[in-house]
């Protein structure tokens, strides 16, 4: 397997409007890339694209050297690519242990007819995802609040409780839509610990942000989009030195 996700000149049109211009990306196994680009440079439209919550107009997207373009957001889940949004949706009304357990739920194959009928194994089944949901929450050291609403969390606690629903799929490949946006620099920090932590049991990262400085000292390469077009790649350092780079940061900034 030469990389863990490849994209070839993925392409994606709005109407008239180019949101990702022909964009390549190749993500080892391992690796905490990061993703940036001004606002409306085509991130969250590229990540669409790779976690199969959008078709792309042409282009190819391979998951461990195999072709996965067209297929679902479902079959990509199951394959092992998660994924947070950027307005991440949580159940408000539910406690932080019964939103994890909703996603095990939905991602754990079952057997409907044990359900139904009140098989053992479907008690089982209800403790064992229990048990998982303490261990993401745990995982995500957000187990302190596992009673609370969802809905009455701070900004953080919600983004961290997303992360855990995201883990619920197991994936290898963990896409991040810009998880630091609207926090202040405490809950960054506390955030891109998180995020640390799942890269050293393995997962691999894709770190979306707008916030260039954010994601500086946490992933080994970074790829920067502006208008839809992939305009460097590289260490932090040189992106960060990339005249195009700096150009595109002023221009959106201004
Ligand atoms: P980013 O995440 O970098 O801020 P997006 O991928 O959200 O950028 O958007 C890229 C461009 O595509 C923007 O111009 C945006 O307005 C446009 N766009 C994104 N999604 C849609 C959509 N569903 N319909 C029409 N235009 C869209
Ligand atoms: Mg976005």
């Amino acid at each position: 397997m030469t990389y863990l996700i490849e994209a070839r000149r993925l392409r994606m049109e709005f109407g008239g409007l180019v949101a990702v211009d022909d964009v390549d990306m190749q993500i080892t196994a391992g690796e905490i890339r990061g993703l940036i680009g001004p606002n409306g440079s085509g991130k969250t439209t590229l990540l669409n694209l790779m976690s199969g919550w959008l078709r792309p107009r042409s282009g190819q997207l391979l998951w461990k050297d195999q072709h996965v373009t067209r297929q679902s957001h479902y079959r990509l889940a199951r394959l092992g690519i998660g994924r947070t949004f950027q307005l991440g949706a949580l159940f408000e009304e539910m406690t932080c242990l019964q939103n994890v357990s909703m996603s095990l739920y939905a991602s754990t194959p079952w057997n409907p007819l044990a359900g139904i009928l009140g098989l053992r194994s479907e008690g089982r089944r209800a403790d064992t995802i229990e048990q998982q949901a303490v261990s993401l929450l745990e995982l995500m050291d957000i187990l302190d609040v596992r009673d609370e609403l969802a809905g009455s969390l701070p900004l953080g606690y919600r983004r961290w409780l997303a992360m855990a629903m995201a883990l619920s799929i197991e994936p290898e490949l963990l896409m991040l839509d810009e998880p630091l946006g609207g926090m202040n620099p405490v809950e960054k920090t506390a955030t891109m610990a998180r995020v640390s932590g799942l890269a050293e049991h393995g997962v691999t990262i894709l770190l979306v942000e707008h916030d260039m400085n954010a994601v500086m000292g946490f992933c080994d390469r970074v790829s920067v989009l502006n208008a839809g077009q992939k305009i460097a790649e590289g260490s932090p350092e040189t992106v960060r030195a990339d005249q195009r780079v700096i150009d595109a940061y002023l221009g959106g900034e201004g």
